[in-house]
């Protein structure tokens, strides 16, 4: 295994490295260049309010194109910083990036609630998270409340502490918090009633087990979206693909909706093209 060498962190190859941990240590040495010329481009995927099909929102997604190699996906890139320290520089230029964005969209009088970001569990450990965020917004000068962050169910039960003090922090700067992947995490219902955070995003893996609204899952999703709206908060299904789950979801009470349905993540761009075509036909 690679050992870590120097003052930032970075791995040189040994000789008796197999093939497999050093294509490894390679894509590490590549992300870490890619971060550093800030080469990870953000894309968007839109959050819809499915009553009248109007923009809710947008969830900044980071993407990497390896110079050799090709789209490397994010399961795999976010991992790999996850695994090497990397998360946190990683998560702060995306938030740098969506914050810009944002600032842009604004002046051109472009209407977008929201913009959420991911965070990682390494993030909010590394406790310097309300500042970075503080930080991000400062130099787009932007309204704290257009920005929320994400954070999987998972990276809070890891540590509870943690996790209630840094999101206490970026509330307190007017930042929304959403709970990611809600469903996958084994929160107690106890700790969910005590944790500070506005918006919970029901996982995937639920919306794809509500079939023809009577399943098993179908119980499991209405109650949720119940459990989020008696606890007044909002709540987001994510990785919807058909209207017939997109109707279910509105009956049950979660009108806002993330997934191919309505739009993949697009370029910033191409989220402009669109928040224009919006805006001129108001
Ligand atoms: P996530 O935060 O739960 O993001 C939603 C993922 O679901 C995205 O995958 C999105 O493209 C995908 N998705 C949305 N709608 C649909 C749908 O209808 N069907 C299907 N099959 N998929 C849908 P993506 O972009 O590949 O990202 C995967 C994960 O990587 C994210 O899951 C998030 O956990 C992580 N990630 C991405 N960008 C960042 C980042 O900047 N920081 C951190 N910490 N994690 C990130
Ligand atoms: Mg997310
Ligand atoms: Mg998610
Ligand atoms: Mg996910």
């Amino acid at each position: 295994q690679g050992k870590r060498a120097g003052g930032r962190g970075l791995r040189v190859f040994e000789p008796d490295m197999d093939a497999a941990a050093h294509a490894r240590l390679r894509m590490e040495n590549d992300l870490r260049d890619a971060i550093a010329a800030g080469a990870i481009e953000v894309h968007y995927q839109p959050r819809v309010d499915s009553r009248d099909g109007s923009i809710a929102g947008a969830e900044a997604l980071a993407r990497w194109t390896h110079p050799q190699s090709g789209p490397v996906p994010p399961s795999t890139f976010i991992a790999l910083a996850e695994d090497t320290g990397l998360i946190d520089d990683l998560g702060a230029l995306v938030l740098r990036k969506a914050c810009a964005q944002l600032a842009q969209w604004n002046a051109a009088g472009l209407r977008l609630p929201q913009v959420s970001v991911n965070v990682s569990g390494h993030q909010l450990r590394s406790r310097r998270l309300a500042e970075t965020v503080r930080r991000a917004i400062e130099a787009a000068g932007i309204a704290p409340a257009l920005l929320e962050l994400e954070i999987t169910e998972t990276a809070l039960v890891q540590d509870r502490e943690a996790a209630e003090h840094q999101l206490g922090r970026v509330r307190s700067l007017g930042t929304t918090v959403a709970i990611d992947d809600f469903g996958t995490g084994y929160s107690s219902l106890a700790y969910l009633a005590a944790l500070p955070f506005d918006t919970l995003k029901i996982d995937r893996s639920f919306v794809i087990g509500i079939g023809d609204g009577h399943t098993p899952m179908s119980a499991i999703v209405r109650a949720t979206i119940g459990l989020a709206r008696e606890l007044g908060k909002h709540v987001v299904a994510e990785g919807v693909e058909t209207m017939d789950d997109v109707r279910h979801l509105a009956r049950w009470g979660c009108v806002t909706i993330q997934g191919y349905v309505y739009h993949r993540p697009m370029s910033a761009a191409a989220l402009t093209g669109l928040l224009q075509a919006r805006t001129s036909n108001d």
